[in-house]
């Protein structure tokens, strides 16, 4: 099998399970949405998207009381000690499934139920694949595919190998500045 092929397959089931539900989602928003209403709440959703990838990796995974990274063997741990390896780059389902749930439940509630909690969450959503896919290719290409990524290779590159309780973010750095942890 090719490398290429391997990736395609390691990052298939994200893109087929949250592909499908964020269809689902702008189809139920655009039952009662225009298109523009849908556009700007997708860019609110996939910001929030941004915090929360932020908050995930910097309190799920490295400041979680009594349980400093080195000692605990979990997913993340396993990731900073192969981190090129291809196999614990994308997280489980098992995993992103209830938390996928219960970020819905949240905005579902939070929205009154309206179908543009349905682009919230497509925009949230894509936020989500495009994290999966960037920290992906971070981690198994050494030279991004366009010129302006470059910097977000090397800021993910310094999580790991400079100072990984520092540069959380990995699709964006501003929530690093914002929290004093760039
Ligand atoms: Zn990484
Ligand atoms: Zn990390």
């Amino acid at each position: 099998m090719t490398k290429e092929i391997k990736h395609i397959i390691i990052l298939l089931p994200p893109y087929l399970v949250y592909g499908s539900i964020i269809a689902l989602c702008l189809r139920w928003a655009s039952q009662e949405f225009s298109t523009l209403w849908i556009a700007a709440t997708m860019v609110g959703g996939w910001f929030f998207w941004t915090l929360v990838e932020y908050l995930l990796h910097r309190f799920g995974f490295h400041e979680l009381p009594g349980r400093p990274l080195a000692k605990r063997y979990d997913i993340h741990w396993i990731h900073h000690r192969l981190p090129h390896n291809p196999k614990h780059i994308v997280t489980s389902l098992w995993l992103t499934l209830p938390l996928a749930a219960v970020f819905f439940i949240i905005f579902w509630a939070v929205g009154g139920g309206s179908p543009l909690v349905g682009a919230w969450y497509a925009g949230f959503g894509i936020g989500y694949l495009m994290y999966e896919t960037i920290h992906y290719l971070i981690h198994v290409r050494p030279h991004p595919p366009f010129k302006f990524l470059r910097g977000l290779w090397k800021y993910h590159y310094r999580h790991h190998f400079q100072d990984d309780s520092r540069y959380y973010g990995v699709t964006t750095r501003w929530w690093d500045y914002v929290f004093g942890t760039a």
